[in-house]
């Protein structure tokens, strides 16, 4: 709190500034914190000047104690790194969690619980925001300040301005796309946060678990992440079977980008959902992205909006995507696909 007093004898004016303090649910996998977390972190450092974060990890075992050293120094901003190591939080089931949520915060004044937009954040949050009875604001690409903020609605459609007006935590999820980080480097002068291990030994959780790990099946990839790639080429349900399909995969392999799908060709059973882009999908802000045989839904459109180049190649000369391709393409995918594998240098 900073108080000011002015010269004039009988008259002081006093100036209140509450800190923010802000707990951010982190995201690791293999010993590393997800881009998204991070990109979360970046939004949690532009709530105010007076913000300090921590970051939340859970989970089991040493790639839990390795992730927590890398959050440490992920961005200078971090002050501390809660862990929370117990084989309850082997899986990210978003039950215990939301109760290790609940119980972290009952001992920090936090004012401000992030997440990130992912599968995960989007599981998660509501359940600690009902558990608090708050109303969490989803999805959101801008902070205008510490309880003021810009979501898209309607498909991404219009940008909605919501204030938080809420007696509890203000509760975010951020969509990471909009919050744009450099990689993050092993800098041993930079700035390092304490790590502290959290007491579970008066932690609860519900003897009936509503839901229960089954398992993960992942794809054995070189490809970069969907969400963060730099390229992205996305085949639509003209691709037709599993087998031309794979036509975009070799595109993308060649130019080092990440695949995705519209809904059509997911539905199909083409490719698995994890490479669905779109509105129920994943959004993506890559710096290319191509779409073959895409007609430019706006479910679809309402995910790759951000692109900075997108460069779509259709039959149909009056297809929506060219409404907002910077480069089109009226062509047969069979014929365009293969002329750019053949044309385009090895990698
Ligand atoms: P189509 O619409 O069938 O288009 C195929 C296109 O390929 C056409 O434009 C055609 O001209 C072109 N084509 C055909 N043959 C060739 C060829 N040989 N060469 C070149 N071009 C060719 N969709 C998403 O993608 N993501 C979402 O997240 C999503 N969420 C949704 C949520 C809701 C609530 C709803 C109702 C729908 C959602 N959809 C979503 C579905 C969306 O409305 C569309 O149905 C879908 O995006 C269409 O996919 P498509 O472009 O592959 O198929």
């Amino acid at each position: 709190n900073k108080f000011v007093a002015s010269n004039a004898p009988r008259s002081i004016s006093i100036s209140i500034s509450r800190c923010i303090s802000t707990l951010v649910l982190a995201e690791h996998e293999s010993g590393s914190i997800k881009p998204q977390t991070v990109s979360t972190v970046v939004a949690a450092n532009s709530l105010g000047e007076n913000s300090s974060i921590s970051l939340l990890l859970a989970g089991s075992g040493s790639s839990l104690q390795e992730a927590a050293v890398q959050a440490a120094s992920c961005h200078p901003s971090v002050y501390e790194v809660l862990v929370a190591d117990s084989d309850k939080f082997e899986y990210p089931l978003a039950e215990p969690w939301a109760k290790l949520v609940d119980f972290v915060r009952q001992q920090g004044d936090y004012t401000h619980i992030l997440a990130s937009s992912s599968s995960f954040g989007k599981n998660l949050l509501p359940r600690v925001a009902a558990l608090l009875d708050v109303s969490p604001i989803t999805d959101v690409v801008k902070i205008l300040g510490s309880n003021q903020f810009i979501r898209p609605i309607y498909a991404g459609n219009a940008l909605c301005t919501v204030r938080y007006t809420g007696a509890g935590p203000c509760m975010l999820t951020i969509r990471s796309t909009s919050f744009p980080v450099t990689p993050i480097t092993e800098n041993s002068e930079s700035k390092k946060a304490t790590i502290s291990q959290i007491d579970l030994s008066n932690f609860k959780e519900d003897s009936v678990s509503k839901s229960r790990y089954v398992g993960r099946s992942t794809q054995d990839t070189e490809r970069p992440d969907l969400g963060s790639a730099r390229v992205v080429i996305t085949g639509g349900r003209a691709l037709k079977s599993v087998e031309n399909f794979k036509m975009i995969e070799k595109l993308a392999e060649k130019l080092g980008g990440a695949v995705g799908a519209t809904r059509a060709a997911v539905d199909a059973g083409y490719v698995p959902n994890d490479l669905q882009v779109g509105q129920t999908g994943k959004i993506v802000a890559p710096e290319l992205y191509m779409a073959f045989g895409v007609s430019g839904a706006i479910q679809h459109l309402a995910g790759i909006k951000d692109s900075k180049v997108i460069v779509a190649v259709n039959k149909d000369a009056d297809a929506p995507i060219f409404q907002i391709a910077d480069y089109g393409l009226v062509g047969d995918l069979f014929e365009v696909i293969p002329e750019l594998l053949e044309k385009l240098p090895e990698k």
